[in-house]
């Protein structure tokens, strides 16, 4: 590195180490990957860097009270691995999980923590990719060459979250806080607390602090769906009476989860009146006959535009029946020095505003990226299939489910790139891209996913930084499990749309 921070290929080469693979991140995608190639690909070199001290990224930065998922972790789990716990997991149960992975299949040795990747370029003379990485602690850099890069860096930036900025947020002399950065130490205890936002996050954070505090309000510019339900599977507990094998049970209770998933999907899209009627039928369970459910839970948009929370043992509407926590559908005017004025004219009284606003979109990892030389514009590629991209060579992104959970497209991914190295083992080939086809050349371009089908604010802002989409499956990432896990292991890798070199 010289003095102006340039890569120079002299320093390159006396420090670089040599991988088959390298792998971005160690989250449940990234770890997922290592399992991958270790049993997939055996023999195959690879390393994976991670920026943070330990692995587990989204269940390892998000330390708010009730930190748990919003999906069930037998889908949620690795289909390799049995999951034995309740559905609804929490972050240290997770973090338990992908620890167990990590030292049954050894995976630790392949691991660096505290090495930050800065930038990645790929050389077409050389067929591979030089990675600048620095160490967290001091700063140092360090350089490494791979055959090819597996992008499991997740989708947002864990440094921070999103906040807006609101007309007089700094003449609020309480605490703004943000559930991503979390402070260990603070102290809502007797406080009256506000929760912009109701998605998940806020689903799960409020009932977990409504009973120390004075009083926590919901403030909501419009509503969310939730499923309440208990956390239980009745299959599963079925199975384990029956003392059925731990690997059985995990494969029969995903099979029954995806088929019911798939045919509720289906639903909304079939009958959106009904199952919304449903829902809402689900909340006035708890909230009882004269609570207005049309105002602060009966959301704008059909089911499964976005994504909806599982509430295990409905703890938020509990919080809202016994006073302790309460709903406002409204919008914010400005923050006071005491509060939050509302629109309607209202004051919100507030300690503590915490501001549940999501993420701040992130599609690579906040790595620069060189192809021969030139900055890579992620916008301007087609997205093949949601895991490669026109124009950039060996590289495979890992980008999940909404709907469905995340890791079941992590497995999926994972079996394709161990079937994408063995054909290039076979063919003899160090260099593979994707490409449109004569027949894609008019194709029409759009945005990378239909805002009609699916359209969280995460996304909707950062839409602009994400590859574009063709009109046909093939350059789609169709958020699809169902359609996905029938089509990918069939993939032709000899297709007119794969180049090799
Ligand atoms: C609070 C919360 C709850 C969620 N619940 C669910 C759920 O129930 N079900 C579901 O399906 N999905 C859920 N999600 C979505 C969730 O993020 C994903 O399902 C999944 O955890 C993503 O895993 P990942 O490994 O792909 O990415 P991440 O968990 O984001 O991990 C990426 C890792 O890569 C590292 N990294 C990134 N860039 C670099 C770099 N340049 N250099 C080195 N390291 C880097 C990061 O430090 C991080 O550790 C939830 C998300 C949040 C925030």
């Amino acid at each position: 590195m010289d003095d102006a921070g340039t890569l120079t290929a002299k320093t390159a080469d006396a420090r670089t180490e040599h991988f088959d693979v390298l792998i971005v991140g160690a989250g449940i995608s990234g770890i997922g990957a290592a399992w991958h190639l270790t049993h997939q690909r055996p023999g195959t070199s690879f390393v994976a860097l991670e920026g943070k001290d330990s692995f587990g990224g989204t269940w390892l930065t998000h330390r708010y009270p009730g930190i748990r998922s919003d999906s069930d972790l037998y889908t949620f789990g690795y289909r390799f691995k049995p999951w034995t716990g309740t559905p609804i997991a929490t972050a240290a149960e997770i973090r338990k999980y992908m620890g167990e992975v990590i030292e049954e299949s050894h995976l630790d040795r392949h691991i660096r923590y505290g090495h930050r990747i800065v930038s990645a370029s790929w050389s077409s003379e050389k067929n591979q990719w030089l990675i600048e990485a620095r160490k967290v602690e001091t700063g140092e850099a360090v350089f490494f060459t791979a055959g090819f890069l597996w992008m499991c860096q997740g989708y947002y930036r864990h440094e921070q979250g999103y906040t807006p900025q609101w007309p007089g947020m700094s003449d609020f002399k309480g605490e703004i806080v943000h559930p991503q950065t979390w402070p260990e130490d603070l102290d809502y205890e007797g406080k009256r607390v506000v929760v912009i936002g109701s998605g998940a996050t806020a689903a799960t954070l409020v009932p977990n602090i409504a009973d120390k505090t004075a009083h926590t309000t919901v403030l909501q510019r419009s509503p969310t769906y939730f499923i309440p339900g208990r956390n239980a599977n009745e299959l599963a507990d079925t199975l384990r009476e029956l003392n059925i094998d731990e690997t059985w049970i995990h494969e029969i209770v995903r099979r029954k989860i995806l088929h019911d998933q798939d045919a509720f999907t289906r639903r909304c899209v079939a009958e959106p009146e009904m199952v919304t009627e449903e829902l809402l039928a689900g909340v006035r369970a708890y909230l009882g006959p004269d609570y207005d459910i049309d105002t602060h839970f009966k959301p704008r948009y059909r089911p499964w535009r976005q994504r909806i929370a599982f509430v295990p043992e409905g703890d938020i509407f509990r919080g809202i029946a016994s006073g302790k926590a309460s709903v406002e559908t409204d919008e914010i005017e400005r923050f006071t020095e005491n509060g939050i004025l509302l629109k309607s004219g209202k004051t919100l009284e507030a300690d503590i505003v915490v501001t549940a606003t999501g993420f701040d979109l992130c599609v690579l990892g906040d790595i620069e990226f060189t192809i021969d030389g030139k900055p890579l514009d992620f916008s301007k590629t087609v997205t093949y299939r949601g895991m490669m991209f026109t124009g950039v060579p060996n590289m495979i992104w890992v980008f999940g489910y909404f709907r469905a959970s995340w890791t079941l497209r992590a497995d999926l991914i994972g079996d394709f790139m161990a079937r994408l190295l063995a054909h290039m083992q076979a063919k003899g080939a160090k260099r593979v891209e994707v490409k449109l086809r004569a027949e894609d050349h008019n194709m029409p371009l759009s945005e990378w996913i239909d805002p009609e089908n699916f359209n969280p604010g995460y996304l909707m802002r950062g839409m602009h930084l994400l590859p574009r989409r063709g009109d046909k499956p093939e350059w789609q990432h169709t958020q699809d499990y169902w359609h996905e896990k029938d089509i990918f292991p069939k993939i032709d890798l000899d297709g007119a749309e794969f180049v090799y070199g």
